[in-house]
């Protein structure tokens, strides 16, 4: 049997997966790190202590499956997107915390920047993104202004920068690799997507030297090897993707026209437009889907920033529920909200509204609404808002979705996928292993390092947990989003 180590690099923990030639998960093991918060909106993470908490995962999850690191053939590597970690590349020491995606630091600097109207262009059509303290490249930029000996260290080629790939890759092979591939430099807004290379202009602007930044591989394909010293023996590292990638990648979204959904936090849908990139003009992102034996494969990404999170907090603050899953049996008590809506702009709008300024409403409310039509509407929320992005994915790309694939804690609850099924007007494909971030991390691995044959082999080996076909004729169903659309309208108010 041969045997596929994931690593999946989270934001709020370190997880490590073996998988089997079979892609059957063997044993996983996980370890939280923490969460340092500066100041208001501020987050850092230790890169030290996520190296540490990364090693115990891979020697706790090597230990159940009773497999020493001689008997792993292949790693892969997955992980939280833009995270900023800055190294000394001699002596292996971060010179300070790493800067996490969420972080809003920059946010002044990123709103002066996005008054340029050409530059904003430049950015769009270069990196496929948007002007946003989320991606790398400011944060790089913070660094090095305001780190002491950060700037001359990094002019001198020994201070570097890396996301958590690059970071995780260089301390694997004892200091020997300074690498990232192309799916998590297309999220540092440097990154040339077609030209696949770091751009100059943008370097320029951001006074950020070139020598810094990593040298960038394929998604897949043998790119290093483990130190001995360090991890045992000498393994090859033979996929890398950022996390969202590596959802798409493990839901087997080969196609253009292929998406996937994660139900987590918020929601994040991927839609795999192909190898062409699309540029949006509904303000979602371009960005790699994964590049493989020399052809990149671009993906069109939107997020709703309030998915669980609602149902969060209605357990929460609320207090209507005791647990997640619980409110999947609230829902089906009802027929339906009874008029009810909740639209959860808790910290705004995004797609296709974008109103920062908005927040949340319930409306509809009549003498006979409870609990029951309450939890059901946010659910139904959270479909709604998934719908909303399916339909700007689909208007950009001149594609239409035949179906969608789906993980994440929520898409457990089955009155939500059956649901977002109805109003979609197309089937929801849940899998059975839903952990399809690590599980692409390790498909990327085994295609690299010839464990895995071809994609072909790879979309057999995801398998189908459950089909959610729509049941609801198209005529309600436009009544249900016409409902939606006006209580968006009402939520809207507080922005115009
Ligand atoms: P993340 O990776 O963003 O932390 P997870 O994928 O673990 O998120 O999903 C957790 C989110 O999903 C939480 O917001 C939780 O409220 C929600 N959730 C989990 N289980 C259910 C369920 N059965 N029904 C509805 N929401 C759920």
């Amino acid at each position: 049997m041969k045997y596929i180590l994931a690593l999946d690099e989270g934001t709020t923990s370190c997880r490590s997966v073996i998988y089997d030639e079979n892609a059957d998960p063997v044993s996983s093991a996980q370890k939280e790190f923490t969460q340092i918060y500066p100041k208001a909106a501020w987050v850092e993470h230790d890169p030290q202590e996520i190296w540490a908490a990364q090693l115990f995962t891979i020697k706790e999850a090597l230990r159940q499956a009773f497999l020493s690191p001689g008997d792993i053939c292949a790693i892969g590597i997955t992980n939280q997107r833009e995270t900023a970690v800055i190294w000394n590349r001699r002596t292996g020491k971060p010179l300070c915390n790493a800067i996490v995606w969420q972080c809003r630091r920059t946010a002044e600097y990123c709103g002066e920047l996005s008054e340029d109207e050409g530059f904003k262009d430049y950015v769009q059509k270069t990196t496929g993104l948007l002007i946003d303290p989320y991606f790398s490249a400011t944060k790089i930029k913070w660094v090095l202004d305001n780190v002491p000996g950060a700037r001359e260290g990094a002019e001198a080629g020994e201070v570097v920068f890396g996301t958590i790939d690059s970071w995780l890759i260089y301390k694997l092979t004892g200091g020997k690799s300074h690498i990232t591939d192309h799916t998590n430099a297309s999220r540092t807004m440097l990154f040339d997507i077609t030209k696949l290379k770091w751009d100059e202009k943008l370097l320029d602007k951001f006074e950020i030297p070139e020598k810094m930044l990593p040298e960038t591989v394929e998604s897949s394909g043998i790119c290093a090897y483990t130190d001995r010293e360090v991890f045992g023996e000498a393994v090859p590292i033979a996929g890398i993707a950022g996390d969202q990638q590596s959802s798409l990648f493990g839901q087997g979204c080969f196609e253009a026209g292929q998406a996937k959904n994660t139900y987590g936090t918020g929601c994040f849908l991927l839609m795999n437009t192909g190898t062409a990139p699309v540029f949006s003009k509904n303000s979602l992102v371009t960005t790699i889907a994964y590049r493989i034996r020399g052809k990149t494969y671009y993906a069109l990404e939107g997020s709703v920033f309030v998915g669980g999170a609602v149902i969060q907090w209605l357990r929460d603050e609320m207090g209507l529920i005791e647990n997640s899953a619980e409110s999947e049996q609230c829902a089906l008590k009802v027929e339906d909200t009874a008029g009810v809506h909740i639209v959860p702009a808790f910290t705004g709008l995004g797609a296709p509204h974008w109103a920062s300024e908005a927040r949340g409403i319930i409306t509809g409310i009549t003498r006979g609404a409870n609990k029951n039509h309450i939890v059901r509407a946010a659910l139904e929320a959270i479909a709604y808002q998934v719908y909303d992005l399916a339909e700007c994915l689909q208007k950009d790309s001149g594609l239409r979705l035949p179906a969608i694939n789906v993980d994440g804690g929520a898409a457990e609850n089955n009155f939500l996928m059956q649901f977002q099924a109805d109003i979609m007007g197309f089937p929801v494909n849940r899998p059975i292993n839903t952990e399809t971030t690590s599980l692409g991390a390790a498909f990327l691995a085994g295609l690299g390092a010839g464990i895995f044959p071809d994609m072909d082999f790879l979309g057999k080996l995801r398998r189908t947990g459950r089909v959610f076909e729509p049941k609801t004729e198209r005529k309600k169903a436009r009544e249900l989003l016409e409902g939606w659309e006006k209580a968006v309208q009402r939520c809207l108010w507080r922005s115009e």
